[in-house]
């Protein structure tokens, strides 16, 4: 099976229609932007050593968010996990990585099926034969079913929808504009919206060549990589990739240096999830979003998720309403939450809460 087919021809083949897309609202979707936002369309990523031979390249804020990569130095080639949101971010990537080492990528781990971490497969996939694309086998079925969220071959086609419009809303902004700091960073958010549309028209999805439905252990040429599916998170195929050896978990977006994006998880499985994670011995992650962190960060994380499940809980038992709900339980969380989780740019504590509220709400209390 070839992995390097056009989009129309994938889309054939899955048999969606892009006259079926609907429209997307922004607030549900992942990462979005302030129009304005400080971002850069340079220097995309930052290469830094997390163990010998194991990298995570860390992305800077560009209009289009990427996630994080990881990047593992076999003795033979080199295993990256995710690959951005787009194949010049990719190909950013892939240009740090041979500042390292001379080795062929000979495999692409996919944590799951969003936006941000698998559309620059085919940059890996175009640069060296044979290249194996390793994901779990829901994650693979979410990138082609048209229902799945915030990724995959349907979700290329809403964003094709959606972004003319949303250049055009960029346009006005400029024109608008009377401040020359913020017309400067706008006109910087549209150039950067523009080309990822004319990269999104030629994207050329490659899609996993192998899955696994349970843990798996690779043995790859002087490193041991243990493919960890661990239950429901953040998606319903999230896929921890763990060095035993190094102590280092790559955890995709199920820990995040940023506020959590609840839209496509399972509130109540995702902490049980990471109850299991943290039973594996590592002393770092490298997560989908922000910093390298400690072993400590997972138990904050999960903290905020527990909570927040306990605070909308009890607030919905006490009869409060959602919009009464979004503004308490945001303040009541905020002292312990707030400043920790609001470092960068992105995925803020006051961007993101009273769609965590409302998401846990529907899925906890509603269960809908
Ligand atoms: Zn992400
Ligand atoms: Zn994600």
């Amino acid at each position: 099976m070839s992995t390097q087919w056009t989009r129309r021809q994938v889309l054939a083949r899955v048999g969606i229609a892009a006259a079926a897309i609907h429209t997307l609202d922004p607030h549900e979707l992942c990462c979005v932007l302030p129009a304005d936002a400080k971002t850069t369309d340079k220097d995309l990523f930052e290469l830094k050593r997390v163990a010998d031979g194991v990298y995570a390249a860390i992305a800077a804020p560009a209009y289009k968010v990427n996630s994080n990569a990881a990047v593992i130095v076999t003795d033979d080639g080199v295993v990256v996990v995710d690959s951005h949101s787009k194949p010049s971010a990719a190909r950013a990537v892939y240009t740090e990585i041979q500042g390292v080492t001379n080795k062929p990528v000979r495999k692409i781990i996919n944590t799951h099926f969003h936006w941000d971490h698998w559309q620059g497969n085919e940059v890996y996939a175009a640069a060296s034969a044979g290249v194996e694309v390793v994901t779990s086998q829901r994650t693979r079925e979410n990138l082609t079913r048209p229902d799945a969220g915030n990724g995959g071959i349907p979700f290329i086609e809403k964003q094709l929808a959606t972004l003319p419009k949303e250049i055009d809303q960029l346009k006005d902004e400029v024109l608008r504009a009377t401040n020359p700091e913020t017309k400067a960073r706008l006109e910087s958010n549209l150039q950067q919206a523009e080309a990822y549309l004319r990269e999104l028209r030629g994207l050329k999805p490659t899609l996993p060549t192998r899955t696994i439905s349970s843990t798996v252990t690779l043995r790859e040429h002087g490193r041991e990589i243990q493919l960890h599916l661990l239950g429901r998170a953040h998606t319903d195929g999230d896929l921890f990739v763990y060095l035993p050896k190094e102590k280092v978990v790559m955890t995709g977006d199920a820990v995040i240096d940023w506020m959590p994006f609840l839209n496509d998880g399972y509130p109540e499985e995702w902490v049980r999830t990471l109850e299991a994670l943290e039973k594996l011995d590592f002393t770092h992650m490298i997560l989908g979003h922000g910093e390298v962190a400690t072993k400590d960060h997972l138990a904050f994380f999960r903290g905020y998720l527990t909570d927040l499940i306990a605070a909308v809980k009890k607030a919905a038992a006490d009869g409060a309403t959602l919009e009464e709900m979004k503004k308490g339980v945001g303040d009541q969380l905020a002292p312990t939450y707030e400043r920790r989780m609001s470092k960068y740019p992105l995925g803020q504590y006051r961007d993101r809460v009273g769609l965590n509220i409302e998401m846990v709400y529907r899925k906890v209390v509603k269960k809908g």
